[in-house]
C-alpha cells in the first residue's frame, strides 16, 4: 500500500516525501510541474506528471497504485497573485479539490491530509491563534483554503471520508542534506527574497508597511522549519490510519518575528549589510499571525525540532548558496 504525494515536487511536498522515504514508507507523487521541480522529487517515489483537474489522469492512477491515504499540496499558495487573480485560486485549489475527491470516493480511497494556512483566520482576535478561533479571510487564497476544509467536512458526512487540514504559518527553511530547497519562479516570500541580496541577485529588499499596528510597525509572522511540517504531515496521515477523527491543526513555532527583525537575523547569518527600503502594504496582509501548535503536539505527538530562526535562516541560505538559481544550477 503507497502514500499519494499531490504536489510532491512543490516545496513542502517534496521536503514530506523525502521524510515519508526516510521513514521506508511507498511513496507515489503526482505533480503537474507547473510549479514544482521534477529534480525535487525524490528518486525513489513513483511519479506520475498530471494536474488534479484531470479526473481521467487521476482515475488512471488510483487504478495502477494501491493507494492508502492521500497528502494533498498541488494548489496555488501566493497572497499577492490571489488578490490579482482570485479565479486561478478557485480553479486550481478549490476546483482541483473538488475533483480529486469526486475520484477518491469513486476509487474508495478515504483519507486526506491536507495543506491549509494561517491565512483561514485573517486579522485575528487574539494572539497566539488557535484553531477554533473565528476564520474570516482576508485574501482570497486563504478563501479559497477555507472552503477546502469545508468540502472536506460535507464530504465526509455523506461518503465517509476522513481529514486533517494543517494551517501552516510561514513555511521556510530547506532540507539538511542541502539536495532540495524553496524555488519558487517567481519568488515570493520573505525569507527567499531577503537571502538573493547576500546571493547577488537582488540589490535590496522591499518591506510591505511598516505603519502596522505592531511594535516596529512591520508584519508579524510565525516561522516554521519546512522538515518540522514535513513530520507533522506523517504523523496526521498515520493518525488518520489509525483510525482518528476529522481535525484540523495549526502548525507553527508560536513565536512571532516581524519582517525587520527577520532581515536582521538574516543579516547575521550572513555577514551582510541587506539593504531594506519601506513599500507600500501588500494587499490582503494581516497585521499579525502567530500559531498556537499546543494541540498538534498534544493529539499528535507533534515535536518541532528548528525552534531558533537564525536555525532556520542558515539552512534556507545553506540551499540557498549552493542552488542561486534553484533547480536551474
Ligand atoms: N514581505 C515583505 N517583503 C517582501 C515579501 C514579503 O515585507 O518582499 C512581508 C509580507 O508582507 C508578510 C511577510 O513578509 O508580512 C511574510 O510574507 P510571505 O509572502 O513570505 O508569507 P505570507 O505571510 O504571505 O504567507
Amino acid at each position: 500500500m503507497a502514500i499519494l504525494v499531490l504536489g510532491g515536487a512543490g516545496y513542502i511536498g517534496s521536503h514530506t516525501v523525502y521524510e515519508l522515504i526516510e521513514a521506508g514508507r511507498d511513496v507515489v507523487v503526482a505533480d503537474n510541474l507547473l510549479t514544482g521541480f521534477r529534480e525535487a522529487v525524490h528518486p525513489k517515489a513513483r511519479f506520475y506528471q498530471l494536474d488534479i483537474r484531470d479526473r481521467g489522469a487521476l482515475d488512471t492512477l488510483f487504478q495502477a497504485e494501491q493507494i492508502d491515504g492521500v497528502i494533498h499540496f498541488a494548489a496555488s499558495s501566493q497572497v499577492g497573485e490571489s488578490m490579482s487573480n482570485p479565479l486561478k485560486y478557485y480553479d486550481n485549489n478549490l476546483y482541483g479539490t473538488m475533483v480529486l475527491l469526486q475520484a477518491m470516493t469513486a476509487h474508495g480511497v478515504d483519507k486526506i491530509v491536507f495543506s491549509s494556512t494561517a491565512a483561514t483566520y485573517g486579522e485575528p482576535e487574539r494572539v497566539p491563534i488557535l484553531e477554533d478561533d473565528r476564520t474570516v479571510p482576508t485574501n482570497c487564497y486563504g478563501e479559497t483554503k477555507l472552503s477546502m476544509e469545508r468540502m472536506m467536512s460535507w464530504t465526509s458526512r455523506a461518503h465517509g471520508l476522513r481529514y486533517v487540514a494543517l494551517r501552516y504559518f510561514n513555511a521556510c527553511g530547506a532540507h539538511p542534506s542541502g539536495t532540495i530547497g524553496e524555488a519558487h519562479d517567481p519568488e515570493t516570500h520573505l525569507i527567499p527574497l531577503i537571502l538573493q541580496v547576500p546571493g547577488g541577485k537582488r540589490e535590496k529588499i522591499s518591506i510591505f508597511g511598516d505603519d502596522y499596528s505592531t511594535p516596529d510597525g512591520t508584519c508579524i509572522r510565525d516561522y516554521i522549519h519546512v522538515t518540522d511540517l514535513a513530520q507533522a504531515h506523517i504523523l496526521a496521515l498515520d493518525y488518520l490510519l489509525h483510525g482518528g477523527e476529522n481535525n484540523v491543526f495549526n502548525l507553527g513555532n508560536g513565536v512571532g518575528f516581524s519582517v525587520k527583525q527577520v532581515i536582521d537575523v538574516a543579516r547575521k547569518v550572513t555577514g551582510h549589510p541587506i539593504p531594506a527600503e519601506i513599500c507600500p502594504r501588500r494587499a490582503g496582509d494581516p497585521a499579525q499571525l502567530v500559531a498556537s501548535s499546543e494541540k498538534a503536539k498534544s493529539v499528535l505527538g507533534w515535536k518541532p525540532e528548528y525552534d531558533s530562526l537564525e536555525t532556520i535562516v542558515s539552512s534556507a541560505w545553506n540551499w540557498h548558496k549552493s542552488h542561486p538559481n534553484g533547480y536551474n544550477t
